[in-house]
């Protein structure tokens, strides 16, 4: 099966809600699909969504890198699976969405080839999971209106946005503790808002009222490693690693030092599905459990998660892939069930998806 063309084209969905976090306010979502055609007519689908402000993207920077790796694609096989990764990860250094976009569409090949989804491809056997919602950062009334919306909807576990101004996020945590029954499962995630000290003081004035989150989740600046280690020795609250971790080498460092709990895999950090399934193998090297998560991006890549969360079940205990029931409709046809919280795995060869339009 030899590769003949590379395609790339907009995607644009538009959401239900705005999508509103301590970083950037989103209305329409606008990501990358990349297609690639073999000789054979056997399409592979990928997708990435530019994030600017956490990989460095723009979607005018993914379709170039795309276009800068293509020819050394072109013409060979999908038989020659290993070295196609290589290639695409040794032509250009960065990049991690565009090549995850990449990646993703020669998963959905190689899995193709062989006739299996691509989860059992990959050794997994599970195929009903639960995902989170994301709660956008609001008024306290807002956020308490959409997080009891979302368990009418059947959610147990919330993803609550917070970050913009530490004083409102204490306020905004009990007010929506206090709205919601005991058994729902707060996740906090403050996208990089708090200073390190911010986080102690913050974290304990919840936990002095009994309420310990699931976890928070990167409460600091990225690059501030002494910093997860100065909180993870004066708070109980589980900590969540997300913009620390793109690479094997950023998680083994925090591991090490013994500074989170939990590390949160994207695709669009690890510049795919291999270095995704390396780093949750990592994680559980280091007894560190792993949720899988997702930009705000749309339903190939968001599958492609899923694949990874069946394949890796053993350390992935934690589903963090809302993006599509963010969206109010799409131009993809997926055989993998999205409804609300609930995401079930087809038996389709491949990832699952195509576009309508195909
Ligand atoms: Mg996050």
């Amino acid at each position: 099966m030899k590769i003949k063309e590379i395609r790339t084209q907009k995607l644009q969905a538009p959401l239900k809600t705005p999508f509103i976090t301590s970083l950037r306010r989103v209305d329409t979502l606008e990501d990358l699909v990349v297609i690639i055609e073999c000789d054979d007519g056997t399409l592979g689908y990928g997708e990435g969504a530019p994030t600017p402000v956490i990989t460095g993207e723009t979607f005018g920077s993914m379709v170039a890198c795309i276009e800068y790796i293509k020819p050394h694609l072109l013409g060979r096989e999908v038989e020659d699976f290993d070295t196609l990764l290589h290639t695409v990860h040794h032509v250009i250094i960065k990049n991690t969405t565009a090549k995850s976009a990449l990646e993703i569409a020669l998963y959905d090949l190689k899995s193709k080839l062989e006739k299996v989804p691509l989860f059992r491809m990959l050794g997994g056997t599970r195929t009903h999971f639960k995902t989170d919602i994301t709660i956008s950062m609001g008024s306290i009334e807002k956020m308490i209106t959409d997080a009891q919306h979302a368990v009418n909807l059947g959610y147990d576990a919330l993803k609550i946005k917070i970050g913009d101004d530490p004083r409102k996020d204490v306020e905004r945590i009990i007010a929506i503790d206090n709205a919601l029954d005991s058994s729902i499962k707060l996740r906090l995630d403050a996208n990089q808002g708090w200073s390190a000290k911010q986080s102690v003081t913050l974290l304990q004035s919840l936990e002095k009222q009994n309420i310990i989150a699931e976890f928070i989740e990167q409460p600091i600046a990225a690059d501030d490693i002494e910093g997860w280690k100065y909180i993870k020795e004066r708070v109980q609250t589980p900590l969540l690693a997300d913009e620390s971790i793109f690479s094997l080498k950023d998680a083994r460092r925090l591991l090490e030092l013994e500074a989170i709990d939990y590390v949160n895999i994207k695709l669009a950090k690890t510049a795919g599905i291999t270095q995704a399934l390396a780093l949750a193998d990592l994680s559980k090297s280091y007894g560190a459990k792993c949720m899988i998560g997702c930009m705000l991006e749309g339903p190939i890549s968001v599958a492609a998660g899923v694949h990874i969360a069946s394949a890796k079940a053993d350390c992935i205990t934690m589903i963090d892939l809302d993006a599509v029931s963010l969206l109010s409709s799409h131009p993809v046809q997926s055989t993998i069930v999205f409804n609300e919280s609930e995401i079930i795995l087809s038996e389709t060869v491949g990832v699952g998806v195509k576009l309508s339009s195909d």
